[in-house]
């Protein structure tokens, strides 16, 4: 153990409320635009930060869909606000700063996105 292992808190998972936007999609209560409006800020942040999600998106079926992890908290300054990778999270927490990391999928292709999980990142 180096003491600066980063340790995820009160993990929040909005699974279910995807699961719910895409059904109501998929039944026609919500428009494609509706569901479909990653702004330039994400879409960017998901080419350049983004890691493969491993699946297919959800709504058009691109192989591209990418997962973000995006970073909050008082204690970042600057920082907050910004996409980082798991090395960087763990270099910011390893610095004694809490951070909130809210994991958002993002699809290039359709615009498609959503929050998965909002978690605390520290050190143990
Ligand atoms: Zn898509």
């Amino acid at each position: 153990m180096t003491g600066n292992e980063v340790v995820y808190r009160n993990e929040v998972s909005h699974r279910f409320a995807r699961a719910e936007l895409l059904r109501r999609w998929r039944a026609g209560d919500v428009s494609r635009d509706e569901v479909c409006d990653a702004d330039f800020l994400l879409l960017t942040a998901a080419e350049y930060h983004g890691r493969p999600a491993g699946r297919p998106c959800p709504v058009c079926g691109s192989e591209d869909l990418r997962i973000v992890q995006w970073i909050h908290g008082e204690q970042l300054g600057r920082m907050a606000g910004t996409a980082r990778s798991d090395e960087e999270i763990a270099r910011i927490v390893a610095a004694g700063k809490d951070a909130t990391v809210h994991t958002v999928e993002v699809c290039p292709r359709c615009r498609w996105n959503h929050l998965l999980t909002a978690v605390t990142a520290t050190t143990s």
